[in-house]
């Protein structure tokens, strides 16, 4: 399989204009943003009149249409200044590309232009409290047929966007226990009778500010409200999880990104026994490790990407490898940047101990890396045994 890319002028110009907007306009505001326990509205309207609500929504349906590729490129320079803006970024895109694959043709305008506008929220609720087999075999959340309606019971946790979310997506069991065909897609809206969404408190990172869990009690969702057909929810996913495992592996570069940046600034200006620590070689190797592995897990996002473009079926063990990668080195690289800034780097005043949290924080979100590892091994491993 041999996929190409190579970055067009009109991508590296968008590149530019996304990075010239963050750094000016979001990174005077991420340390607030990390820290206030309301949704950050003010930057999410500037990220909505910048159109990057906009990317992978079709054209026709008032997006921008810019690809796969070229939304990666917008989630790491957004996350080099402020992580928690590439994640709400990360919600919109996503969910409305989930909309666009699947949803109806009334479903799609209903909500496309909106998300695109920022004028809708997007709230992805996948996670319940009790785990759902690796084949999405079992979903705690059930979705009785009754009439016109379903009625949906159970939990689901950890929504991002949720508090300022207007619509979600949930995954119910609308089947037998365990049959893999019995997962099914539904778009909740917010204020449903039975539908309640509260806030998660006490996390270690800001995303947690605006992270909900969901609690559906005899929640009476209309059939129209289904995407695709009953039992689609399984390919809907398969398809869903390579691309939100692609987009946290590109918040991760942006994370490093911004750790190895701070840490070279910090290298070249703290003196420690009569010169910039910069100048000891042992520094100096932390450094040139922390940009290898950084240009490596780029590249590999940068594939991947790509790949997800071409609709290559290769996609989900690519989006494994490049979240794996893209995730542990974002985790090594801040820790040594905390390392290189010292003391300092453990205060709130220096950005690095922030990027350290986010940077965790993408090894667990979405598909977390040891189910990563299982999905990497199982492409390579064909047993003809049980
Ligand atoms: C800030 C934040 C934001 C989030 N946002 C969202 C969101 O918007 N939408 C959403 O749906 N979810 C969201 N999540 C939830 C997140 O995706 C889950 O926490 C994550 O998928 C792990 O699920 P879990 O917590 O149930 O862990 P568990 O599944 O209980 O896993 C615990 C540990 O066991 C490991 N493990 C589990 N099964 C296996 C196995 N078969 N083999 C090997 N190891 C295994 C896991 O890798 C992990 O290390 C968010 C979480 C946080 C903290």
């Amino acid at each position: 399989m041999e996929i190409q890319y190579e970055l067009t002028k009109i991508q590296e110009f968008f590149r530019r204009s996304v990075r010239d907007l963050a750094k000016e306009k979001l990174a005077p505001q991420a340390e607030d943003i990390d820290r206030k326990v309301d949704y950050p509205k003010e930057a999410a309207a500037l990220l909505a009149e910048n159109r990057l609500f906009a990317l992978l929504i079709p054209k026709a349906y008032g997006g921008e249409e810019a690809g796969f590729l070229a939304f990666s490129l917008a989630i790491e320079e957004l996350s080099k200044y402020s992580p928690t803006c590439a994640i709400i970024c990360e919600a919109q895109n996503l969910g409305a590309r989930l909309i666009a694959d699947k949803g109806s043709k009334e479903q799609k305008q209903e909500y496309l232009s909106k998300i695109a506008k920022g004028q809708v929220n997007f709230g992805f609720a996948l996670t319940e409290p009790e785990p759902v087999s690796l084949d999405f075999g079992a979903s705690t959340l059930k979705a009785i047929i009754d009439g016109d309606n379903y009625i949906v019971n159970g939990d689901v946790r950890f929504i991002v966007n949720g508090d300022a979310a207007e619509v979600f997506s949930i995954f119910a069991n609308t089947g037998s226990a365990d049959s893999a065909r019995a997962i099914s897609m539904f778009l909740v809206k917010k204020n449903l009778p039975g539908f309640a969404v509260t806030k998660v408190d006490g996390m270690a990172g800001s995303e947690a500010r605006f992270t909900c869990k969901g609690t559906f009690h005899d929640c009476r969702i209309p059939v129209d409200c289904l995407v695709g057909k009953e039992g689609d929810g399984k390919d809907i996913l398969l398809k869903a999880l390579p691309e939100v495992s692609c987009a946290t592996a590109a918040r991760s570069v942006g994370i490093a990104q911004a750790a190895v940046d701070a840490s070279a600034e910090y290298a070249t200006t703290r003196v420690q026994f009569g010169r910039p620590i910069g100048k000891f070689e042992i520094i100096q190797s932390m450094l040139a490790d922390m940009a290898t592995k950084l240009e490596a897990a780029r590249q590999l996002v940068y594939k991947t990407a790509s790949i997800v473009d071409q609709g290559n079926q290769n996609a989900s063990k690519f989006a494994a490898m490049a979240k794996n990668f893209a995730t542990d080195t974002a985790v090594e690289v801040t820790i040594n940047a905390v390392q290189i800034h010292g003391g300092y780097g453990y205060m709130k005043d220096f950005p690095v101990e922030r990027l350290m949290r986010n940077a965790k924080l993408a090894q667990i979100t979405g598909i977390t890396n040891q189910i990563e590892q299982l999905i990497i091994a199982n492409s390579l491993l064909t047993f003809t045994q049980g």
